[in-house]
């Protein structure tokens, strides 16, 4: 047998060796929203564990809360389950699958007078569950003889009873330390439009009902699940040894959480409807969707998953550790291109009217197969506006008045004047002049100037949309908020920035939906894949600095010592 994997064995049970060393695990997401980077980790783990196991790993959809559930959620969960690499076969199941057999056990907990029909409302239940401290006191109900269970639950079943007016619980314990096992509701009537089972149904079981149960239908070994869900196993353990059913084992670990991020799908839902964001594919939101679109791969998100690992222990991954992972992936994958976001114009005075050169420019210094290609030169460029300084503050490099630099792939150019808007005071365009000498590659042993900037030919280049993300919160944690406000106080209100009129090199004419690039000293760009604003609109998926590769060399540094 292989070793295991250190997570299912992380408790030692007497049950840990009783499935002759089968590994069975699942996907169990709710279908109230779409996926994020936090099931991404859960994703990884519980395919991850099968595969490496030579085990399978189910899909399977959690659905017992039907006034939040959708269809479109479904959708875009499998969509998003396989766009990351993972196939889950002919094994896509439905809570809601099992209905009937769930029924069938909350019967059997009837009949051996282990549940009872409950008349207090959720207020009063609420009373008299006890607290942390103190116990809770029994419901007037819990006495009721099974002929009177099993014929009201009968008529719960038949709808005679309104919304919320009658649970059916199980008979555990009121004192219990763990509030969990004081006689939790295992049904409870509520009449909404099913995706799958329509009007069939008026009540729904529990989560904690359901899931154990139906992780022991489908066989699972090790039903793998986050940290708040510790204190449920005791109750996970009772139904399963009462109902003497296959026990799968209930393993913990710490959900993922990141800086900068919201990753409930609570205040996910929120921001999208709210039209706090574009929708769940905004590329703000840590949404498989939204990252797809972002320009995140699936290779990309899969390491992060690898490199964070899983632990009992909460913690918060910083969301630079992400990009780092992204930059890596993108640096491999991505065409270089010159953009230029914010033009400002260049007339080379010595360079002669109506003059094309092709220069020839490499795709991707890292992976030489990718090519070369031609870029087309001529007497009027735009530049940066921000590789221009009138005055230039001491360690500036780039080009001012009277000074020098290197145009990436093409020639040093002086800058002789910047002519500017006689209201304004706006430099609208700088006059200059290149030396021919000075060609990239040309000749060796040519002079050398300190800085090489980016550029496009005005007459070739193509107008674009460049939409520039910042963190959606601008503190690490949401939640941190003066008392009096809520989460929505931390958004960043610069988290988006559209600019309409940036300027791309000719070679992307016939970029695709989807497709990276490079655009050289300002970061990695994906085309967007939902929007067309007859421009093609590029979303900076991540810029170049890596705060996380300095942090991780210090860190590096400060070991040595
Ligand atoms: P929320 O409470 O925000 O609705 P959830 O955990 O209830 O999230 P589910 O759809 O039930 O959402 O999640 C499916 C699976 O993904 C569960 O097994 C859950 O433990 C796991 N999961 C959800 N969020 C995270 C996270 N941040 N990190 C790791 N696993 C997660
Ligand atoms: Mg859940």
């Amino acid at each position: 047998m292989r070793p295991r994997p250190p997570i299912l064995s992380a408790r030692s049970s007497p049950k840990a060796d009783k499935n002759q060393g089968r590994v069975h695990t699942r996907f169990p997401p709710e279908p109230n929203g779409y996926l994020h980077i936090g099931h991404a980790k859960s994703i990884c783990l519980n395919f991850g564990l099968a595969a490496e196991c030579g085990g399978k790993c189910n899909l399977r959809f959690d659905d017992t809360n039907p006034s939040k559930e959708d269809v479109e959620y479904v959708e875009s969960i499998k969509n998003d389950v396989r766009w990351l690499g993972f196939d889950w076969q002919d094994r896509e199941f439905y809570a809601s699958d099992y209905f009937e057999q769930l029924y069938e056990f909350a019967i059997r907990f009837i009949k051996a007078g282990q549940a009872y029909v409950c008349d207090l409302t959720g207020e009063q239940m609420r009373e008299y569950r006890g607290t942390l401290t103190e116990p809770g006191k029994n419901s007037p109900f819990r006495d009721r003889s099974v002929a009177e269970n099993l014929a009201l639950f009968e008529r719960m079943r038949a709808g005679e009873f309104s919304d919320g007016s009658r649970t059916l619980r199980a008979k555990i314990d009121m004192a219990s330390p763990n509030i969990n096992m004081r006689d939790p509701v295992m049904y409870r009537v509520l009449r909404a439009q099913h995706h799958r089972t329509g009007d069939k149904w008026c009540i729904y079981p529990t989560y904690d009902f359901a899931h154990g149960q139906s992780d022991s239908i489908e066989g699972i070994t090790h039903s793998i699940c986050t940290l708040e869900f510790e204190d449920h196993r005791p109750l996970y353990d009772w139904y399963l040894d009462q109902l003497g059913i296959h026990h799968p084992q209930q393993i913990e670990f710490a959900r993922l959480k990141l800086t900068h991020t919201a990753l409930s799908k609570r205040k996910l839902l929120q921001l999208v409807q709210q039209k706090l964001v574009s929708g769940w594919d905004d590329p703000r939101m840590p949404t498989l969707a939204g990252m797809r679109r972002r320009g995140y791969s699936p290779e990309a998100i899969r390491v992060f998953c690898e490199r964070i690992g899983v632990a009992k222990r909460n913690s918060i991954v910083e969301i630079a550790m992400l990009e780092h992972c992204l930059r890596e992936d993108l640096n491999r994958r991505a065409g270089r291109v010159m953009a230029v976001l914010r033009p400002l114009k260049v007339v080379l005075e010595n360079y002669p009217e109506g003059q094309v050169e092709e220069l020839e420019a490499v795709n991707n210094p890292e992976d030489a197969s990718m090519g070369t290609r031609k870029v087309p030169f001529s007497r009027v460029l735009y530049i940066e506006r921000d590789d221009f300084r009138e005055e230039p503050p001491k360690g500036f490099f780039r080009l001012s008045p009277g000074k020098e630099v290197r145009l990436r792939y093409a020639y040093i150019i002086k800058c002789i004047e910047a002519v500017k808007d006689p209201d304004s005071g706006v430099v609208t365009e700088l006059r200059c002049t290149y030396d021919s000498e000075t060609r990239s590659g040309s000749s060796p042993g040519q002079r050398k100037v300190k800085a090489t900037i980016h550029w496009v030919s005005t007459a070739h280049a193509l107008g674009a949309e460049a939409r520039l993300y910042d963190h959606l919160f601008i503190k690490e944690d949401p939640d941190d908020v003066p008392e009096g406000t809520d989460w929505l106080a931390n958004l960043n209100p610069n988290s988006l920035e559209v600019i309409k009129d940036a300027r791309v090199e000719p070679f992307l004419k016939n970029a695709r939906k989807g497709e990276l690039y490079q655009f050289e000293r300002l970061g990695y760009f994906c085309v967007d894949s939902v929007d067309s604003a007859g421009a093609v609109i590029f979303n900076r998926a991540v810029t170049l600095r890596d705060t996380w590769a300095k942090f991780e060399k210090s860190a590096k540094a400060e070991k040595k010592r």
